[in-house]
């Protein structure tokens, strides 16, 4: 059992090593895909049940990367969050979504809402509110166009100072949504307090729907808790025609998901809107 340990010793402090190693070298890729423009961002449509249309769409960092390809957000995220590197690339998707509202206008499409994820990071070690307000003006982006996804966890940090901000954001017009709602340890006091126009059920909810009455017994619980504080409901990750009939019938605003489309290219975006109206 000694000489084991001992071994296994030796493994971790080479494990270490290398851990080490590659965190640097993964610092260091992120940092340059900054500077070389390899992120981009696909754009998921979000669907008005009230009015058919589609109105509004969550933008989504992909990073392509020259050697291996794409590589998805709930790899590098959570990396660059723990290397200090969100606030850098927080702000570059803030920057690009308010561009590419521009651009669609000007490119004469209807306009679009784009929803924007936030990370804890950005909050506590960016000034948000400045941030937002000047990339708005920059673009000559109207601030109902632009929301932030915001996530219970983000605020637990310190609750009062996220309020703050947040609310100065919704007094001067940028929307913001509660994202990953019944994942994390919100409370109904903090909803009421909280100044979001949107609430998202998050996709583990949604998953089991079809085939377990308890999910949709929560669902309808968030809806109708959400509709007396004035909240939209957006169900994400819809995939099947079961859950959309489910949801819709339980009172849900917006549908988001694979049944909808796929997160696709800026690009791509104007001909599915066109495609969808014309449905
Ligand atoms: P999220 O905010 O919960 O985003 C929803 C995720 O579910 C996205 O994954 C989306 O592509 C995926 N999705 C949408 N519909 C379906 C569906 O019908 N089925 C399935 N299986 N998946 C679906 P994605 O793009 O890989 O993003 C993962 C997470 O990374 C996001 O979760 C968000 O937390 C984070 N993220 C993405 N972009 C950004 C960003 O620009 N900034 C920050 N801070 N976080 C981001
Ligand atoms: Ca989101
Ligand atoms: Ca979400
Ligand atoms: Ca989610």
């Amino acid at each position: 059992a000694k000489e084991k340990g001992r071994n296994s010793f030796a493994f971790y402090c080479r494990d270490m090593h290398k851990t080490q190693q590659m965190r640097l070298e993964i610092s260091n890729a992120l940092r340059q895909a900054l500077e070389n423009r390899e992120f981009e961002l696909h754009y998921q449509p979000k669907l008005n049940l009230h009015t058919g249309r589609i109105s509004s769409a969550e933008a989504l960092i992909r990073w392509q990367h020259p050697e291996k390809g794409m590589i998805a957000p709930g790899f590098f995220i959570p990396l660059a969050e723990e290397y200090g590197l969100i606030v850098d690339i927080g702000a570059w998707v803030i920057d690009e979504s308010c561009r590419q509202i521009s651009q669609w206008r000007a490119e004469g499409m209807a306009p679009l809402r784009v929803s924007v994820n936030l990370s804890a990071g950005q909050c506590r070690r960016d000034d948000i509110y400045t941030r937002v307000m000047k990339t708005l003006s920059l673009y000559g982006v109207e601030s109902k166009y632009l929301e932030l996804e915001v996530t219970e966890s983000m605020v637990l940090h310190d609750p009062e100072q996220a309020l703050q901000v947040f609310r100065a954001l919704s007094d001067d017009g940028v929307q913001i949504a509660i994202d990953d709602f019944g994942t994390g340890y919100s409370s109904f006091s903090y909803l009421r307090r909280f100044p979001s126009k949107a609430l998202k059920i998050d996709k583990s909810f949604v998953d089991g729907l079809a085939d377990d009455i308890g999910n949709l017994e929560i669902i309808r619980a968030i809806v109708s808790v959400a509709h007396n504080l004035g909240m939209r409901v957006v169900a994400e990750g819809v995939e099947t025609i079961e859950q959309f009939d489910l949801l819709r019938d339980n009172g849900c605003d917006y549908i988001q998901g694979y049944i909808i489309s796929r997160p696709v290219r800026a690009s791509e975006i104007a001909g599915f809107i066109v495609e969808s109206e014309r449905r």
